[in-house]
This record gives structure tokens, sequence and C-alpha cells, in this order.
């Protein structure tokens, strides 16, 4: 391994790496983890299947952002009672490349009970608060100013308000945001601090880091008890058929592909069985909605996600959030029938948001199968109801702040036009199926315990069953969060990285 970053233009011939820890994917968890690592001295490899990227790269090109930068082409999806759009990072830094920078801390009602439900020690309140101080510190955390707000946010603060209702400009890892709203594409700016820009790029300053992107780790050969290489090809952004062999030994291997990489990595080598890996999906079911104004809001201007309503005793809370007028579109054109143009021929009057529900009786599960990946997830009662509990609760919020007609994400509702009605147009029987849903956290595919019949991985992020093999991503929660996770997920990296150093 030769330290410093390397990517397809620097591959002559097959790579043939060695290091102390080799890490599987360079996502939340992965980069915090080899910041963790290099920093006890010891050598890494990072191998991460998308390429490496500079703010000046990213642009608002739908197109170009879903081919480089997006798991499956920006078309990954889960099956079950309800077709849920699924999207994933890919390139270094992973999902934190297109995430919108919300940061909160694990709650400690959730910590103590991975401690007491799932016997998880290592989940100390002391250690990782001291981690989030780490992650704040690290990543910039903080909340921007009103001037990059902006009205999508700031109808939202003013209904909230209206209505007495808890609520908060939430902390981003985006110190230098200038609320261009488009998170989603990566940040043109460099004003958000994703993990290769911060974790990893500390880690590379030690100088025992060599980070390989475009490496896509296929196969573990083992012996014994203990993994001796991973190997896997190199990935070619414009020419998939061009090739070159990638083997990689090491004394300790972690896996970081994320809550679907590593349980199907885990799958398609036998290192773990589906009786417990790939079980428990969960990812946060949530749901859109818009709100036509009188006055202008311009929904695509400003921090992507600024303002949220904490509904936690409820099970869910309320999140801003923006896109670009042509994700709009691609929403609309398919679920909102008539009404789809009227809505886009006035999006400067609209302001939306959505609804992240807590998943309590909701599951899914990824398996390995000869056709490929299959993803699945059935929406659970409680968990439908709590949805459209934010739904109604989100068109509250709304016409209390002035809005004149609401879309909520219900198929073939064409819009609420007054506060009255809002009870009658989103009734509690709502099916899934009818729900516009949409998932971007998922956790829990390889969850951590202490009974290797119910858990992958111990509370050390051990895979249970082989001596030298760790996970550490959003894949090892044992339970859903509640609140967004990739602050949580670096503080397991950094936890699972401080294990194998110790
Ligand atoms: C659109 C979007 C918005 C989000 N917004 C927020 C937010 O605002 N706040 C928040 O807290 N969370 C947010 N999240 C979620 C958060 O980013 C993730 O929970 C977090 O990044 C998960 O970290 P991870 O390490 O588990 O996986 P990831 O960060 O997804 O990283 C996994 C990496 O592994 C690589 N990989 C997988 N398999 C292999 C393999 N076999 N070989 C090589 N490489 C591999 C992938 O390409 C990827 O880069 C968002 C997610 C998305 C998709
Ligand atoms: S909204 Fe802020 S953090 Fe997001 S892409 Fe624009 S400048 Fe970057």
């Amino acid at each position: 391994m030769i330290p410093g970053k390397h990517s397809i233009q620097s591959y002559n011939g097959p790579l043939r790496l060695r290091a102390d820890v080799a890490i599987v994917g360079a996502g939340a968890g992965g980069c915090a983890a080899a910041a963790a690592l290099a920093e006890r001295g010891l050598t890494v490899v990072v191998l991460e299947e998308g390429s490496h990227w500079n703010p000046a790269d990213f642009k608002a090109d739908t197109g170009f952002a879903f081919r480089h930068l997006y798991q499956g082409g920006g078309a990954r999806s889960l099956r079950g009672n309800a077709v849920i759009p699924m999207p994933g990072g890919k390139g270094v830094g992973g999902s934190t490349l297109i995430n919108s920078a919300i940061c909160f801390r694990c709650p400690d009602e959730v910590m103590r009970s991975w401690r007491e439900d799932h016997g998880c020690h290592t989940i100390q309140d002391a250690t990782f608060n001291e981690y989030f101080d780490r992650i704040w510190e690290t990543l910039g955390v903080g909340v921007n100013p009103m001037s990059v707000q902006r009205n999508n946010n700031l109808i939202f603060r003013e209904g909230a308000e209206a209505l007495g209702l808890k609520g908060a400009f939430m902390a981003r890892s985006a110190p230098g945001c200038q609320g261009c709203g488009i998170c989603q594409y990566g940040c043109p700016s460099g004003g958000k601090y994703s993990v290769d820009r911060t974790f990893l790029a500390r880690a590379l300053a030690t100088g025992r880091v060599g980070v390989y992107a475009n490496c896509r780790i296929r196969k573990a050969d083992t012996q014994g008890d203990r993994v001796v290489s991973v190997s896997g090809v190199t990935t070619h952004p414009d020419y998939p058929e061009r090739q070159l062999p990638v083997i990689v030994e090491a004394d300790q291997f972690l896996l970081s592909g994320g809550p679907i990489g590593s349980p199907l990595f885990l799958l398609a080598n036998g290192l773990a069985d589906n009786t417990t890996c790939g079980r428990h999906l969960v990812v946060h079911p949530t749901i859109g909605s818009l709100a036509r104004f009188p006055q202008e809001i311009r929904p695509w201007s400003g921090v992507t996600q600024g303002y949220y309503v904490d509904m936690w005793d409820q099970g869910y809370l309320l999140q801003t959030y923006t896109v670009t007028p042509d994700q709009y579109f691609l929403v609309l054109q398919t679920r909102m029938g008539e009404a789809t143009m009227e809505v886009m021929k006035d999006l400067k009057y609209m302001a939306s948001a959505g609804v992240l529900v807590h998943d309590e009786d909701s599951e899914g599960r990824v398996q390995h199968t000869p056709a490929g990946p299959d993803l699945s997830y059935f929406l659970g009662d409680l968990d439908r109801q709590r949805l459209i509990a934010g739904l109604r609760q989100t068109a509250r919020v709304y016409f209390a702040a002035g809005a004149t007609e609401g879309f909520p994400g219900r198929l073939g509702l064409a819009r609420i036009e007054r506060e009255s009605d809002i009870d009658a147009a989103l009734p509690m029987d709502i099916s899934p199926a009818e729900l516009m849903l949409y998932a971007s956290h998922p956790m829990g595919t390889c969850r951590m315990g202490v009974d290797p019949a119910t858990s992958v991985v111990d509370p050390h992020g051990k895979v249970w069953g082989w001596a030298n093999l760790r996970i550490a991503d959003a894949s090892v929660f044992p339970t859903s969060l509640g609140v967004n996770p990739q602050v949580t997920t670096m503080a397991m990296g950094l936890m699972v990285g401080h294990s194998i150093a110790s």
C-alpha cells in the first residue's frame, strides 16, 4: 500500500496491496474508522468502488449525480407492501457526499436501549458523548445563519411557532453553506464537510493511509477463523468493461459498505448466516408534502434541510426539504396526476417538508440471490399511522403559516383546500401503497448484540465466528434510530476503529 489517494487514472496493472487493516467502503463509518486506526499508529488501506471527488466537480445535474454518486444509478428501491425509492451514496465519502448534512446525536434513550435490551455494553454515554463532541469539532457542526436558511425553512418555522410546536433550526455539518439547495448532488461550494474532507483527510495526513478509489471488493479468502485477503476489480466510470484485479492482504478487515453493501458481502461469501444477516432492515420511512403560498417561496433556494419539528414522543420528526425543480417534477409527474403541471407552473409559490418515522413495527430484509440483491421492506400498521399523523401535522403547520392549498404525498389526492379538510383528506386507513414513500436511512442489517443467534456482530463490531473481521457502518445499529443517522454511524466507526487498535 502506498499512502495517499489513488484512483483509476493511476492504475496500470493488477493491484496487490497490504496493510495492517483493510477497510471496504469509504462512507461515514469507514472514514471515521480510518481516522481512529491511523491515529493509533496502524497502516490502513481504504477500498471504495466509487471515485474521489472535489467540490468543483459537482453540479446541479441529476443525470451526472445519479450516474456517478448514487448506488444503482439512483434507481435503488425496496419492494414490499409499497415500492419505496431508497437512494444511497457511492464514492469516497459514501452517502455523506450527497446527504443534507443534518446532525443529531444518538438520543440517550436509544443508547440505553442498545445497552440494556441488546447487551451492547460498548455503547456508553460517556464514550459516545466524547465521540459526538469530536464529530462536532471535526465536521464544523453548527446551525447555519438566517441568511442562507431562506423562505422554505422560515415559512415552516412560522407555522410551527403559530401552533406552539417544539421546533428548531437543525445543526449541520456544513459550516460554509451558501444555501444553494443541492446537497443531494454533492456540495459545489465545498461548504459541506463530508467525511472524505474531514475524517479521511485527517487519516491521510498521518501518512499511514492509502485510499484506493474505483475498487469494488467482491470476495473474501479465509483460513480457519481468519480472513486472509479480500479481492475484487477496479471500476471505470466510463468504461465498465475495463477491469483490473485487486487483491488486498491485511491482519484485520473492516467492512463499511453500508447497510446494503455489508450484508450482501457477508452473504455472498458465506461469512454470515441468512438467519441473522440482512434481516431487520429499518429505513426511517418518509413522505414529503408541498403547500402553496400567496407569496413567493422559491423552495429550491436555501439550506436543503434547515428546520425541524420535534414529534419524537409520537414517533416521528417533521423536517423541511428541498430538491431541484427537475426532481420535484420527476416525483410529481408519476404520482400527482393532473395537478402536476399546475404545481410545477407555480413551483416558486410552493414550500416542502417531510415526515420521518422512527420504525417501530416495520421491517425489511437484504438478500443475496443468484439474480442479484433482493431488497424488501414491509410498512407496519403503527408506522403507517405515524406517517399519516405526520402528513396531517405538516399540513396544519403550512395552513397555520398562511398556505392556501396543501399537496401531501398521498397518491390520487389532488389537493387539500382548507385546514378543516385535512383529516378527511388523510384518513388513518390509507394503505401503504397509496403513500408516496421514500427511504434514505437504511440501518440495522448486521445488528450488534450478544447472542450469535440473533445478531451479526458482537458489541465491538466483530463478526461472529471470525477472529479478524469487523463491521463499522449503519448496518450494526440494533434498532432504528429515530433521528438522522450520519453522526451515530461515525461514532460507531470511531468506536470499532479504536477497538481494533487496542
Ligand atoms: C440522499 C441522502 C440524504 C441523507 N441525509 C442525511 C442527513 O442530512 N443527515 C444524516 O445524519 N444522514 C443522512 N443520510 C444518511 C447518512 O448519510 C447515512 O446513514 C450514512 O452515510 C451511512 O454511513 P455508512 O458508512 O453506513 O454507509 P455509506 O456512507 O453509504 O458508505 C458506504 C460506502 O461503501 C461503498 N461500498 C459498498 N460496498 C462496497 C464494496 N463491495 N467495495 C467497495 N466499496 C463498497 C459504497 O460505494 C459507499 O461509498 C442521507 C442519506 C442519503 C442517501
Ligand atoms: S445547500 Fe449548502 S451544504 Fe448543501 S450543497 Fe448548497 S452550499 Fe452545500
